[in-house]
């Protein structure tokens, strides 16, 4: 599933390839990738006509901002793409929605599995308001992930997917942020303490970073894939996260998986401790820890 990097590699593709540009006429057809709407009407007439004025992201979610003040809203799901193609090319399986865009390219949404959808809403976007702060710039420091990792007695992985704690992270991102941080993913969320929550917070801001200067991570379904079709890169920086036996790039042990929620959850059984085992306190602040990309090269 496209998690924060993904998506914001395809904002950047869309905010370079379509602001400014009018959207001439729209097509949808996909009646689950519109299920918010009753039917293409609301689609078709707030967009068609309008100009698109520039783009943002909230987590996962893609916001195109048009001059009406209206916001067209992607959510990628499992499946989605968003593909910019010149008009007249025939339509990939599992098109539902194209926008035509003067200049003669199309934005055309892709999504065979269709848990993703696409929505015309207003200015302050009142769906997403259940969200979270964005993983990237909306935890500003470490004193303000603590707080929203607070009093939470649920374990460290899930409490990251939680889109409602903190938005954009996924399966991916989540696995290497905690790896890159030294914390077990079965840690209560609410036990860490601030030079922890320190190292997380520098941990996700640089997984994040890593994984946007890679334009995503494409796993072996390739599935995600950016505006003109290209595979992302960061998967193959993965220290932990599908790398199930594979030795750690840290300390060599070798990586472990477990089934967690219908996921899989990867992580070091030597650099990241189970809870209670007593690594934390024998380690304490002259633990070692690596951002992520600064150990390559040694698969
Ligand atoms: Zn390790």
């Amino acid at each position: 599933m496209p998690e924060l990097p993904e998506v914001e590699t395809v904002r950047r593709d869309v905010e370079a390839a379509f602001a400014g540009r009018r959207v001439e006429a729209v097509t949808a057809t996909g009646v689950r990738t519109i299920r918010r709407h009753g039917g293409a009407a609301p689609l078709i007439d707030r967009i068609s006509g309008r100009r698109l004025v520039g783009t943002d992201r909230h987590g996962k979610f893609l916001l195109l901002r048009l001059d009406t003040g209206d916001v067209v809203v992607i959510h990628l799901g499992m499946s989605g793409q968003l593909r910019a193609v010149p008009a007249g090319t025939p339509p990939a399986p599992h098109t539902h929605v194209v926008l035509a865009v003067e200049g003669g390219t199309e934005l055309r949404f892709v999504d065979p599995r269709t848990f993703g959808e696409v929505f015309v809403t207003g200015p302050d976007v009142p769906e997403l308001a259940h969200l979270g702060p964005d993983a990237l710039t909306g935890v500003p420091d470490a004193a303000a992930l603590g707080r929203l990792l607070a009093g939470r007695r649920r374990r460290m992985k899930p409490t990251l997917l939680d889109q409602q704690v903190i938005a954009g992270i996924g399966n991916i991102y989540a696995d290497e942020s905690l790896w890159a941080a030294r914390i077990h993913p079965d840690r209560p969320a609410g036990d860490l303490r601030a030079p922890t929550i320190g190292r997380l917070h520098a941990s996700i801001r640089a997984t994040l970073l890593a994984g946007i200067d890679h334009r995503g991570s494409s796993l072996a379904d390739e599935q995600y894939r950016d505006l003109q079709g290209g595979l992302g890169g960061y998967q193959h920086h993965h220290q932990v996260h599908a790398r199930e036996g594979m030795p750690c790039g840290r300390c060599g042990a070798p990586i472990r998986r477990a089934r967690d929620g219908g996921r899989s959850t990867y992580w070091c059984p030597r650099c990241q401790r189970r809870p209670g085992d007593g690594a934390h306190s024998r380690q304490g602040s002259v633990e070692r820890w690596c951002i992520p990309g600064a150990v390559t090269g040694l698969r």
